[in-house]
């Protein structure tokens, strides 16, 4: 006992700091590191670093003689430090600082834990309290159980109350086979631990963490473990544990909800991103399935019933595959079914076996009634590769199968060539929301007059978006304006136009031009936008452009009718003064019988119309309906796709005021604009 006490006396008179240092890591057993005056660590290496000494100084600094925290967040560590001055006897010592996890509620614990600590220290030695009774103190002030034990042997040699408190809760908790926690005369730390802890030992004491799981008392216990030279010079082991039950629970929750759809109890497209990234070097396929008419299903029955319905495919889908193959499910009715260590022929046979299935109804329980429901499929088969490096990009092969099979309506093998159409239209996605979202890298913008027919004069423009693909080169506008309206970029796109657009005319000064009018495309899906008017408004205030001169271009879609709703929306627009035009009139969706109802100002026939018109007399008759008709309803004209003279008189003829065509000029890029602009009236 004696030997014990003086090497604790020796420790707090600080002839040893590193001792003492020593001494209270393994009592309060949270990664607590000494820092001297200066704020230098005198304690391990690792903790060096995480340590703000700043804050150390400051602290020093400040006050020397009260407790004073300071306190610091790494929140790119995902820890907290905290820092309290050590005073022994008035005199300050050095700091206090441990580390602890953020979110952790134990904080305030623990600072009361290190006041009390200073406090102890401070009082029993203006007493001269008994050295070893300090001793006791310290390690009753800890809520942890504590238990020390013997290196060599792994036996108790002490313990505090906190832990005979718990051994009362815990009656017999076994450790391991024939080990129970309150039992002194056997091993109570494990072998194996006692050896990972010498190998630690070497790296300067670090501590040991172990979870067991007793399962006679369904709880989870976290056990710390740390040697350290007690006092009487052996060599020892000071253990605290605690009852993690609930934190593990809670993390299990977690993990299963990340991990699983909610409502099929099925794992979802993160596991399958998950599983995929920890396959072997064999074959691996996934067949990729979208359940057709399940939103008819949600309406006709109900959101439960749908569920029911997909429930009972997945169901039997598991039963038949014998759960040799995982069914995930990505999306609301898309699934993947991932045959891992599968051949491509064994996956097919699998997929076929599937696909079929789905010729027969399946059953589903409405209140009793049983009713028998067809539904469709589109499925796909598609090897993994090591181009699924992201969650995103195998979403979106997954999408793309699916979108090839529905395209195809039938069941699909991703061969090599569909492969690489695959991946370059990946590619091309990718590259094209990369230069939107980089400022509009890589865009530009054409102009192409529109000309008064009579005269040839300049009187507007039609702004038209151009991108220059990097490494590829220009891509024609159609077809990334498409994808750029799938991949919800076109807002992004319309609003960069429009702005260009306005910025370049009100440089060349084209709004003072009486009769000057500019055009810019709109994509049918924004005339759903609510806040489209809002954003032109601002656009048009910014560069304090009169809306009198500024015409959008809209055109009706298979996806986008003329509904109220967009009458709306239009009558809207017009309010605020802007023009609006009704593009590629004469073909697919816009027809006459929209002309009666739709506010529009101007109409540009389609260059379709013109192909061939010098010939054709059908076409030249068209022509002339809808001129007519369009000046009946005051609707001006405007032919785009005019390249001959030949044409031109032919529109002159039918009384069509406005041209837009190559005969004139073909779109200009802004350099080429700007050495034309007298060309403007
Ligand atoms: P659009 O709105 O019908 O634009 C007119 C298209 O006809 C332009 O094609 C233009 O270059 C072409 N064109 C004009 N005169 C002639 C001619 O005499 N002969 C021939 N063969 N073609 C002529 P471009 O620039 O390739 O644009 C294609 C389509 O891409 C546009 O058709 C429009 O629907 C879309 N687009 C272009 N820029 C934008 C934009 O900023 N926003 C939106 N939403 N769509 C745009
Ligand atoms: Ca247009
Ligand atoms: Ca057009």
């Amino acid at each position: 006992m004696k030997d014990r006490i003086n090497v604790l006396a020796k420790a707090i008179k600080v002839e040893n700091i590193q001792k003492l240092q020593d001494t209270f890591i393994t009592l309060f057993q949270v990664p607590i590191t000494l820092l001297d005056v200066k704020g230098t660590s005198i304690t391990e290496n690792t903790i060096e670093e995480i340590v703000p000494k700043k804050e150390v100084l400051e602290l020093v600094n400040r006050n020397q003689k009260t407790l004073l925290e300071a306190r610091k967040e790494l929140p790119e560590r995902g820890i907290v430090t905290e820092t309290l001055p050590l005073i022994l006897k008035n005199h300050l010592l050095g700091s206090w600082a441990f580390v602890y996890p953020m979110h952790d509620n134990k904080r305030e614990d623990f600072i009361q834990y290190l006041r009390s600590a200073n406090q102890v220290l401070e009082v029993t030695l203006e007493n001269n309290k008994n050295i070893y009774d300090i001793f006791d103190d310290f390690i009753n002030l800890t809520n942890a159980n504590m238990v020390l034990t013997d290196y060599e042997s792994g036996k108790i040699i002490m313990c505090n109350d906190q832990y005979r408190e718990s051994l009362q809760n815990y009656e017999k908790i076994s450790v391991s086979e024939n080990t129970s926690i309150y039992d002194f005369e056997i091993e109570f730390i494990p072998k194996e631990i006692r050896e990972a802890l010498r190998g630690e030992e070497e790296q300067n004491k670090q501590s040991y963490t172990w979870e067991i799981y007793v399962e006679r008392l369904s709880k989870w216990f976290e056990f710390v473990s740390r040697s350290i030279n007690w006092m009487d010079g052996r060599l020892a082991i000071l253990t605290t544990f605690a009852d993690i039950t609930e934190k593990k629970n809670e993390e299990e929750r977690i993990h299963y909800l990340a991990y699983n759809d909610k409502r099929l109890g099925i794992p979802n497209g993160i596991k399958l991103f998950e599983d995929i990234q920890n396959l072997g070097i064999n074959s691996h396929y996934m067949i990729c399935f979208n359940v057709q008419g399940l939103r008819k299903v949600n309406n006709l029955y109900g959101r439960e019933s749908g569920d029911k319905l997909l429930k009972n495919i997945v169901t039997w889908i598991s039963k038949v595959l014998n759960f040799r193959y995982p069914i995930y499910r990505i999306e609301k009715d898309d699934f993947v079914v991932f045959a891992d260590n599968s051949s491509e022929l064994e996956t097919m046979n699998v997929a076929r076996f599937l696909h079929n299935r789905f010729e027969q109804p399946w059953d589903i329980d409405l209140d009793e009634v049983f009713q028998e429901i067809f539904v469709g499929v589109h499925m796909g088969v598609i090897e993994v590769d090591n181009s699924m490096e992201s969650y995103e990009r195998m979403q979106n092969v997954i999408d793309k199968v699916m979108t090839y099979a529905r395209k195809e309506n039938r069941l699909i093998l991703f061969d090599e060539r569909i492969n690489e159409e695959l991946k370059e239209l990946l590619k091309f996605e990718e590259d094209l929301k990369f230069c939107v979202l980089n400022n509009m890298n890589g865009f530009s913008l054409n102009f192409q007059p529109i000309v008064e027919a009579a005269t040839g004069r300049w009187i507007g423009c039609e702004a038209l978006c151009r991108w220059n693909r990097p490494e590829f080169g220009p891509v024609r506008p159609d077809l990334f304006i498409l994808e750029a309206e799938k991949l919800g970029l076109i807002n992004i796109l319309t609003k960069w136009v429009l702005t260009e657009a306005i910025r370049n005319v009100k440089e060349w000064e084209l709004d003072k031009c009486e009769r000057f009018m500019l055009d810019v495309n709109l994509s049918p899906i924004q005339l759903r936008d609510r806040e489209l008017v809002g954003l032109i408004r601002e656009v048009l205030n910014y560069y304090n452009y009169p809306a009198e001169k500024l015409s959008l271009e809209i055109t009706e879609s298979a996806e986008v009718h003329f509904d109220e709703k967009t009458l709306k929306q239009l009558d809207y627009i017009r309010e605020t003064g802007i023009s609006l035009s009704l593009d590629d009139f004469g073909i697919g969706y816009a027809t006459f019988s929209n002309l009666r109802v739709l506010p529009v100002d101007v109409l540009k026939t389609d260059r379709s119309f013109m192909m061939g018109i010098e010939e054709d007399e059908y076409l030249q008759y068209m022509m002339k309906v809808m001129v007519e008709f369009a000046h009946a309803a005051d609707i001006e004209v405007i032919a785009e796709g005019v390249e001959t003279e030949e044409q031109l008189n032919i529109l002159k003829e039918n009384g069509v005021g406005m041209i837009q065509g190559y005969y004139f000029s073909r779109p200009l890029p802004t350099d080429l604009m700007e050495e034309n602009l007298h060309k403007f009236q």
